[in-house]
């Protein structure tokens, strides 16, 4: 039977936030160096403040504001008028649901919809464009980034939270630049805001304030991606740090899924090249088939072949290859890779997930499948929430 339980905590949880709604400042067009760029107001109202000082007010279809960096000043004209060279100019919300679609001219580039406010810097000639958003929105509009539009509701929910634990956790990540998150991989995709499913702002909202903690009570690493091809990675055999929520499961909610495997070729003479560059010993009796066949049936950390060895993660990046988890077969001037999964490996498994979520199991379910150890708490009330 489930139940709920909620367990006040009397000690300190490392993080606190007074506001009761919290902003994020994310670099939108981060990938890209723009020098031109046209806003404009798409819902609510808008204020205009030039260097600190206000200078007008922006209502929906009443304006269109032009922006063009200039070394480390940017130009700004509205329909009418130049309104002069500043160093910072904010967008800044004066009701309550605003919007605005933003879409660079120079390069010329996809137009985007945003809620929320803008800051815009300039250096180098390039635009800094920061988008200042309720934490949920920008949440929501991650989720249907990076998960589609088309997934069921109760991994919208799990998503939900890794996202917002992931997001709190990184936002120190680009202090030294003037913003927290960027809108790249590097951080989180975020290309646009959620519009396309409304069940994913209903996730969002249900899943309101909860984020997964260890057993420290710090807000773990959310990492995912999006198969592991039957079994994750513990975080130390792909990156140096060792997280005691983020170890190897077997996962077979993952098969016969879009990027459940693949296949890759790579000839003969790439490898051996390769091999001999990586400092692998070669030699004619020891390069043979049977040497060169390596089999993963359980996730490997290294390649090897006599007393030699490589990262598999090393493999993966020089190759560009899906995962780290395939076999090596030689078929004379080539060799056959088979593998399984699509990304890192570490942390939820966003296929897996998601038919956890077609047979039923809750967003608890999957959040405790896929990351061990853990806890999904209130980060306002400080109230563990426990479905089981
Ligand atoms: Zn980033
Ligand atoms: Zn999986």
């Amino acid at each position: 039977m489930n139940k709920t339980i909620y367990i006040l905590f009397s000690f300190l949880i490392l993080f606190s936030f007074k506001s009761e709604s919290q902003n994020v400042f994310v670099s939108i067009y981060n990938d890209f160096k723009i020098k031109t760029t046209v806003v404009r107001p798409v819902q609510g109202k808008y204020e205009l403040i030039a260097n600190d000082s206000k200078v007008l007010k922006i209502n929906k279809g009443n304006n269109i504001i032009y922006f063009t960096a200039l070394g480390d000043s940017l130009s700004a004209w509205d329909l009418d008028n130049h309104l002069g060279i500043f160093k910072k100019i904010e967008i800044i919300e004066k009701s309550k649901n605003n919007s605005f679609r933003i879409q660079p001219a120079y390069p010329a580039l996809k137009e985007r919809e945003y809620q929320g406010g803008l800051v815009l810097t300039a250096k180098g000639n390039r635009l800094i464009i920061i988008n200042n958003v309720n934490l949920d929105d920008y949440v929501a509009g991650v989720v249907e980034s990076e998960c589609g539009p088309n997934a069921p509701f109760e991994y919208y929910k799990s998503q939900s939270i890794i996202c917002r634990t992931y997001a709190l956790d990184h936002l120190d990540r680009h202090i030294q630049e003037g913003f927290q998150l960027c809108d790249c991989v590097h951080c989180q995709v975020y290309k646009n805001r959620c519009c396309k499913n409304d069940s994913i702002i209903l996730a969002v909202k249900q899943t309101e304030n909860l984020v997964i903690v260890d057993s420290s009570l710090n807000l773990i690493a959310a990492t995912f991606h999006s198969n592991c091809g039957g079994q994750t990675m513990n975080s130390e055999d792909v990156w140096s740090s060792k997280k005691s929520y983020l170890k190897s499961v077997t996962d077979t909610f993952c098969r016969n899924q879009v990027h459940s495997s693949w296949t890759d070729t790579i000839t003969m003479k790439d490898w051996i090249t390769y091999l001999d560059t990586t400092g692998f010993e070669i030699t004619q009796k020891t390069f043979n088939n049977d040497s060169l066949t390596f089999i993963q049936k359980h996730r490997k950390k290294y390649y090897r072949i006599n007393g030699d060895s490589i990262l598999l993660t090393k493999i993966r990046s020089d190759f560009k290859l899906k995962s780290t988890f395939f076999s090596i077969y030689p078929n004379n001037n080539f060799l056959i890779l088979k593998g399984t999964g699509y990304g890192h490996g570490v942390g939820l498994c966003q296929e897996g997930a998601m038919q956890m979520a077609r047979y039923g199991y809750s967003y608890s379910d999957i959040i405790y499948f896929y990351y061990r150890d853990v806890s999904i708490i209130n980060f306002r009330s400080k109230k563990l929430v426990d479905i089981n």
